[in-house]
């Protein structure tokens, strides 16, 4: 049996989650969910919680259970952990917010004690988005999980930045050229968002599911992660005092995406690309001043710790800030207006 290179299917449903679950579980179906849907999903079948992606709590659930399907519903770490007790089984995943560009990739985010890594798992058969349910989430927690969906998903634009950077062509054509659906998503945000409406999900899940895809297709992460998810885990390592939902996965990695656009500016004369950036980001309420990074708990020190540490990493965003000067943050974020190059 073959599991590489399956192509997920991204399907639309008006069912309710729970419904949807009921209908497609059977006996040799494993429930992987996490603390929200736990108590909604535990009485239709088997049912593993899912509080944290440490490979122990992986190899816990693989152990106390036989299955040969899984029914991913959660959170991107309840889609992880999914995912990663599916290995040489069948995987499906129910996303209950879309809060990272991960839905339907086939890999996972696994804790070991020594720090996290992306691990090669398996991609989903079918990806399954239930609108009503989503919808249904609080607004505030809606905005901010679709906003943080976002956020990931424009890191796209940031890793093609860095692609480009390495290969010596920066052109904006190049960088698009790359990850144009991404680009169709930040002119979609910048010309049609209006608020977190049903079209708005559709569209993101639709724009994270293809972009989870890309990473499928190229067998890595080049053109999803770059230097601002090395900046992510850096800042989370070393700000131990942020939560999961604050500053939320999207606001991170958009924080660096909004750097790496600004040196990319700077460097080529090229301003599109950054003001579009711009734009996209007040209409989604994603930060641009420091007065904004301080309402969700990010402080300028805590970006330059975070810089510092990546500065050999070998990225775009990392190299720039080789030589510990930080007054790009200042141009970026300072003043509250955001200055044009
Ligand atoms: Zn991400």
């Amino acid at each position: 049996m073959t599991s590489e290179k399956k192509i997920p299917k991204l399907e639309f449903t008006e069912e309710r989650i729970t419904s949807l679950v009921e209908k497609l579980v059977d006996d040799d179906t494993l429930i992987v969910t996490d603390l929200y849907g736990f108590p909604a999903l535990s009485h239709l079948g088997r049912t593993a919680l899912v509080r944290d992606c440490y490979a122990e709590s992986v190899e816990e659930i693989k152990r106390g259970n036989e299955y040969s399907k899984v029914l991913a519903v959660g959170g991107c770490t309840a889609l992880d952990v999914g995912r990663a007790c599916a290995v040489g089984k069948e995987v499906v995943t129910i996303p209950t917010i879309l809060s990272t560009s991960c839905i339907s990739v086939d890999r996972s985010i696994i804790k070991y004690p020594e720090g996290s890594r992306l691990e090669k798992t398996i991609a989903p058969t079918r990806t399954i988005v239930s609108i009503p349910s989503i919808s249904e989430t609080h607004i505030a927690d809606l905005e901010k999980w679709s906003q943080s969906g976002f956020g990931d998903l424009f890191a796209n634009i940031s890793a093609s930045i860095d692609l480009q950077y390495k290969a010596g062509n920066s052109s904006y054509e190049a960088v698009r050229e790359n990850v144009p659906e991404c680009f169709e998503a930040l002119e979609w945000v910048i010309n049609q968002f209006n608020g977190y409406d049903e079209d708005c999900l559709r569209r993101l899940a639709t724009y994270s599911h293809n972009s989870s895809l890309i990473v499928i297709e190229r067998e890595d992460t080049k053109l999803s992660a770059a230097g601002e998810h090395k900046l992510y885990h850096k800042m989370i390592d070393q700000q131990k005092q942020y939560r999961e939902d604050r500053p939320t996965h999207g606001q991170l990695v958009a924080l660096g995406t909004l750097l790496a656009g600004r040196i990319y500016a700077e460097q080529t004369g090229e301003q599109k690309l950054y003001e579009q950036l711009v734009t996209a980001y007040a209409k989604l309420g994603l930060p641009l001043s420091y007065a904004e990074l301080h309402d969700i708990g990010i402080e300028r020190e805590h970006i330059v710790d975070g810089l510092e540490s990546i500065a050999e990493s070998n990225t775009h965003l990392g190299d720039h800030f080789a030589q510990r000067d930080y007054s790009l943050l200042d141009r970026v974020f300072g003043g509250g207006e955001n200055e044009t190059v």
